[in-house]
């Protein structure tokens, strides 16, 4: 079974494996027991109940709490052509109808509900006859007052679940559950003879950075101009830290947004919508944002102002890297942020004398986290009872530099040769735009566009480049003559980087890059999937996730079969929006041999002919490519 679930998964998802906590929960879950699933955001719980739906006959319906996620959900489902809807007070009439027809049809696998529409009396009429094998609860800490987004209306479940009267499995998903929750959960939820599965709480793909002492508008500044192109939430306390800063970072011409509960439903909305469709690249908000964003590009979460405690930090800061790319978990500390926090606790007129303190104490443990030597992710992870991590992620902050190098000699081979090559009469900025491969009346004139160091580094982030230059020629692997125009000069070192007698590695304090966005084939790429998105009106990352553009962007495929081992890209995608992307990476690799002064082919010819070698090479065929493809032209003339 789980072979078929495996095949399901390549399918509709185009994920060659299953995930660890994946594999086993589906396959406990086949086996008809109720389960409870505490797995961490971005593991991919959504498949661990879409899969069991797609393998069973009879309808499996989802509870979600917030319609933007079940929007997103349900979206994303169609793109792969999976049979799913929606019930929510955000359908129209005709919507809801449309829907109830094709439940009464059994033309759906699966039924995204609002809790609030549980109690329903027509409703679960309805549902009643139709034959139900399995209620999904997503979100499922939301039945519990322990958790912390207690939401009344789950509490319907149940009776919903009773009033049904079929025998149905129930299985239940969170990121974050203590153990009182999970009790409640269990308990509420009546779920008989559970399997409860707990995995790890780390999310490895997460990056965290304590930033001290820094000026913090000019720190901003420079992190986004840096990562230009990368999408990222920025946190601050209050809303008028959030107004303030927005109004800054327009002023400084970032793509930024703002979210809290000052403004209007109407620009909240706006400036969300605008966020999760890539219109907007930074968002600036106070807590109240970010429940219910599956949006998976989210690079980096920057803390203007330390949080409340570690349950809203950790959970906050996750919203990166949903897709399992890297992303940059940053949280900026000021000492005098930590009044603020005592300020609210104080204020609040609800809280007893004792859950003040316990406030206050769990204030102290998130101040605790920035003033600790040892592992950043350590300390969170035992913070929430996990103690898989011992002392040492190496990746975080505290971690790195103890490891953090990285082994650039090849780049520097590339660049000593390409000075070689120019005969060491050039200088940085003209060394610079050779290797980027931009040309000008200079670089022609002096034939350097010919070599074949020239565009080498042409994907590569010019300011990535200019720094390593700047560190070769501090660190001595190259020279620089004196004088009013300095050219770069070849000495020992170089010709030992060169032979491999030595290698180049270099510390750097940065590990996380987001330099992708800013190759010139994911932009293109990505705005082929903005242009997609907008028509079909999803979000773009619902088509294909940023680490499968990235995947594309780097491995160029120009033909079905390599495209579909690019992850996240399986069949019935490739079939409904493959092929554009395709064009795309065949026209550019058409562009780069036109440079290249080689045949130029069209884009058709060259689909044409991936066509022939698949043809000639399944049957075995031994005549020379192009001979083929001319005489199954002419042939194919002859017809006409
Ligand atoms: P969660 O609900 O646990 O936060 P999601 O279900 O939203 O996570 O999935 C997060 C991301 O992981 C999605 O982009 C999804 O497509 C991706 N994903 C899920 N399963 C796999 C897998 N087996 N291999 C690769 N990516 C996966
Ligand atoms: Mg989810
Ligand atoms: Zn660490």
């Amino acid at each position: 079974m789980l072979k078929t679930a495996e095949e399901i998964l390549f399918k509709y998802f185009g994920y060659k494996k299953f995930r660890t906590n994946q594999e086993e929960i589906i396959s406990s879950i086949l086996d008809g027991r109720n389960l409870l699933g505490v797995i961490p955001t971005g593991s991919g719980k959504s498949i661990c109940y879409q899969i069991p739906a797609l393998l069973s006959p009879k309808l499996t319906i989802v509870i979600s709490p917030l319609i933007s996620l079940m929007k997103d959900q349900v979206d994303a489902l169609k793109v792969s052509k999976i049979p799913a809807a929606f019930i929510n007070s955000s359908l129209s009439k005709e919507e809801y109808i449309k829907t109830v027809r094709k439940l009464r049809t059994n033309q759906l696998k699966l039924l995204y509900i609002a809790p609030e529409k549980l109690l329903n009396a027509k409703f679960v009429h309805l549902l009643k006859s139709i034959n139900i094998s399995m209620i999904a609860v997503d979100e499922a800490h939301c039945i519990s007052q322990w958790g912390h987004d207690f939401r009344k209306s789950y509490l319907e479940i149940p009776r919903f679940i009773e009033q049904l009267e079929q025998n149905i499995q129930i299985t239940a998903f969170t990121a974050t559950a203590t153990p009182k929750v999970k009790e409640d959960i269990i308990n509420l939820l009546d779920m008989r003879n559970p399997k409860v599965f707990v995995g790890g709480f780390d999310r490895k793909n997460l990056f965290f950075k304590v930033v001290k002492n820094e000026d913090p508008e000019s720190f901003l500044v420079e992190y986004l101009d840096k990562h230009r192109g990368a999408p990222g939430v920025i946190y601050a306390s209050t809303r008028k830290e959030v107004d303030n800063l927005f109004a800054y970072l327009r002023l400084k011409r970032f793509s930024v947004g703002k979210y809290h509960a000052g403004l209007s439903d109407e620009d909240r909305h706006n400036y969300q919508n605008k966020f999760i469709n890539g219109d907007i690249r930074i968002m600036i908000a106070t807590n109240a944002f970010g429940m219910g964003i599956d949006k998976s590009n989210v690079r980096f979460v920057i803390h203007r102002n330390i949080p409340k405690d570690i349950e809203s930090y950790y959970q906050e800061a996750g919203r990166s890297g949903r897709d399992g790319g890297q992303a940059e978990c940053i949280l900026m500390f000021y000492p005098e942020d930590i009044s603020t926090q005592e300020f609210f606790i104080d204020v609040n007129k609800d809280l007893s004398p004792e859950l003040k303190k316990s406030k206050l104490s769990k204030l102290d443990k998130m101040v605790a986290y920035t003033e600790i030597k040892s592992c950043l992710r350590e300390y969170t992870l035992k913070y929430f009872g996990d103690r898989r991590i011992k002392n040492y992620c190496g990746n975080c902050s505290n971690c790195i530099g103890l490891k953090d190098v990285k082994d650039n000699t090849i780049d520097a081979q590339k660049i000593i040769s390409c000075i070689g090559r120019a005969k060491e009469n050039i200088g940085v900025k003209m060394l610079i735009q050779i290797l980027l491969g931009i040309t000008n009346e200079k670089v022609q004139r002096k034939g350097l566009d010919k070599i074949s160091t020239f565009g080498i580094f042409k994907d590569y982030n010019k300011k990535t480049l200019e720094e390593l230059l700047n560190y070769l020629i501090s660190e001595g692997y190259i020279d620089q003559t004196a004088g009013s125009y300095p050219v770069l000069k070849l000495n020992e070192k170089s010709y030992d980087v060169l032979k491999e007698n030595i290698k180049v590695l270099r510390k750097t304090n940065e590990i996380v890059s987001f330099d992708y966005y800013e190759n010139p084939i994911f932009e293109k790429l990505n705005a082929k999937r903005n242009q997609i998105a907008k028509k079909e009106g999803i979000a773009p990352y619902v088509l294909f996730s940023d680490v499968t553009l990235m995947e594309l962007a780097d491995k160029k495929p120009i033909n079905r079969w390599e495209m579909l081992k690019i992850k996240g890209i399986g069949n019935q995608k490739f079939d409904n929006y493959g092929k554009e992307f395709l064009e795309l990476l065949i026209l550019e690799a058409g562009k780069k041999k036109r440079n290249k002064k080689e045949k130029v082919v069209s884009n058709e010819e060259s689909l044409f002919l991936d066509k022939i070698k698949i043809f000639k090479d399944n049957l075995g065929i031994d005549v020379e490519l192009e001979v083929l493809s001319q005489a199954i032209k002419e042939i194919f003339m002859k017809k006409k």
